[in-house]
């Protein structure tokens, strides 16, 4: 199943649920912990005990202004509102959120690729309990009993919702990873998808290309990893363009996705604001954290991965989408002390992307990296040996000069070089006509020929480089 993507356009919009790495949750003392025995993270708050008041987590606000400065949102002054639902997770039958008053309006986020994604809103609310469904393979409907852990209950979410500027699996994923740098960045969450600490809803809508009206929309949950959100988001979007096509509608519903069959099922219709009934909290006063605090968070923000991008493409004068993965492994830093020391951008920067995947990468000494590509540029080390010389230096095994004597890499005298290839031409004369007369096959035959006599040290390049001054 996949979309003429010649006569369709995909529309995607995400909605993130980040929790916030709080020490107590939203609304009270109770901790905020991940994995910890069912309901032992509780308090007469977090099961909506009659009496029990809710009192407003400083640190929460704090961090959810960290997110809304990293992508620039305008940090206002919000309000919190009941939204009214009946579901055994919630004990209270309502979910302390923002809804007409956000703490985060707008902004935006900066893809590897260069391609912005607006952001609508970015509001504060607590999260639910967990239900587990025992039986039946783990949905409600044909479980012999569920269970419930009131742990998470409460636990701050920031919820980030995205404008539908994604036009593919690709993109959403870009999206997604980026949100998670972003978040992990300035210390609002630790964004792990497998602890349900990032969890994203995923509104999908397909128009004929050239159509300027969205489509109705499905909303999918329950996409719990960068896989499924590629493959939740390529099979509805096939699924709607067979119902337009088939002249039928797409209906606007909630839809749920099933990583084991690989499709998305109904839920339930989609529900509308209205039938949330939302309210003004009344335990609440508002939220306004006022300039000087918001400036104070902003002075102590961290660069953000979006302009570490940039400053490295600057500094390599490479593009932009070429530091991405240098900048993922947090290398950035390494790569611009070792240019500053003296080293090659370019070289710097290659090294970074290919042979520096290691964990133990980051600890390695930028003057040393820098001395390794002085090394290599200046033809102490060819490029096959600057590379296993920088592996062993990621093993900590000493400086590139240590490293490569004792590996015996020694420079070639260039004059010792021509002799050998002179030498060669003379003792392989029919070889030698084949390559006069291009035959660029026979170029692995002399290049072959002086990496045995000097058993690897010679630089393939520059052989080549010399056979081609001696074919005259
Ligand atoms: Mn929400």
């Amino acid at each position: 199943m996949s979309v003429d993507l010649d006569t369709w356009e995909i529309v995607v919009g995400l909605e993130v649920h980040a929790e916030l790495a709080t020490r107590t949750k939203l609304f009270c003392s109770a901790v905020n912990e991940f994995g910890g025995e069912p309901n032992t993270n509780i308090d007469p708050l977090t099961l909506g005990l009659p009496g029990s008041l809710p009192v407003l987590n400083e640190h929460a606000v704090e961090l959810a202004i960290r997110v809304g400065l990293a992508l620039g949102s305008e940090v206002s002054p919000s309000s919190f509102a009941r939204k009214n639902y009946f579901y055994p997770d919630l004990p209270k039958d309502y979910q302390i959120s923002q809804f007409d008053r956000p703490i985060n309006v707008g902004g935006s986020l900066e893809l590897p690729s260069g391609k912005v994604i607006g952001i609508e809103r970015a509001h504060l609310e607590e999260d639910t309990g967990k239900s587990t469904h025992v039986g039946g393979g783990g949905r409600i409907h044909d479980a012999g009993y569920s269970t419930i852990d009131y742990n998470r209950a409460g636990v701050p979410l920031l919820e980030i919702v995205g404008r539908p500027d994604i036009r593919n699996a690709d993109e959403a994923r870009a999206y997604v990873t980026e949100l998670r740098s972003i978040l992990v960045a300035v210390g609002a969450s630790d964004g792990k998808m497998e602890e349900g600490s990032m969890r994203v809803d995923c509104n999908v809508s397909v128009r004929r290309r050239g159509d300027d009206e969205l489509g109705t929309r499905c909303e999918i949950k329950n996409v719990n990893s960068l896989r499924s959100l590629g493959r939740a988001i390529e099979y509805e979007a096939a699924r709607q363009v067979d119902l337009i096509e088939a002249g039928e509608r797409v209906q606007q519903q909630t839809r749920h996705w099933n990583e084991d069959d690989g499709r998305t099922h109904k839920l339930r219709s989609k529900e509308e604001a209205d039938d949330y009934r939302y309210f003004p909290e009344p335990d609440l006063v508002e939220l306004d954290p006022g300039a000087e605090w918001i400036e104070r968070v902003r002075a102590a923000m961290p660069v953000l991965p979006a302009a570490r991008r940039h400053r490295l493409a600057e500094t390599t004068g490479s593009e932009l989408e070429q530091t991405a993965l240098v900048v993922e492994r947090g290398l950035d830093e390494l790569c611009l002390a070792a240019i500053e020391a003296g080293a090659d951008p370019v070289r710097v920067l290659t090294h970074a992307e290919h042979n520096l995947s290691d964990e133990r990468s980051l600890k390695l000494d930028p003057e040393q990296f820098a001395e390794l590509v002085k090394m290599e540029t200046g033809g102490q080390l060819t490029a096959t040996q600057a590379k296993t010389v920088l592996s062993e230096m990621v093993e900590g095994a000493g400086s590139p000069a240590d490293i490569a004597a004792a590996h015996g890499f020694e420079a070639m005298d260039n004059s010792e070089l021509e002799s050998l290839v002179d030498g060669l031409i003379e003792s392989n004369p029919t070889e030698w006509q084949r390559f006069c007369e291009g035959d660029a096959k026979i170029t692995g035959f002399f290049v072959g020929q002086v990496m045995k006599a000097t058993k690897g040290q010679a630089d393939g390049k520059a052989v080549t480089a010399l056979l081609n001054t001696r074919k005259g």
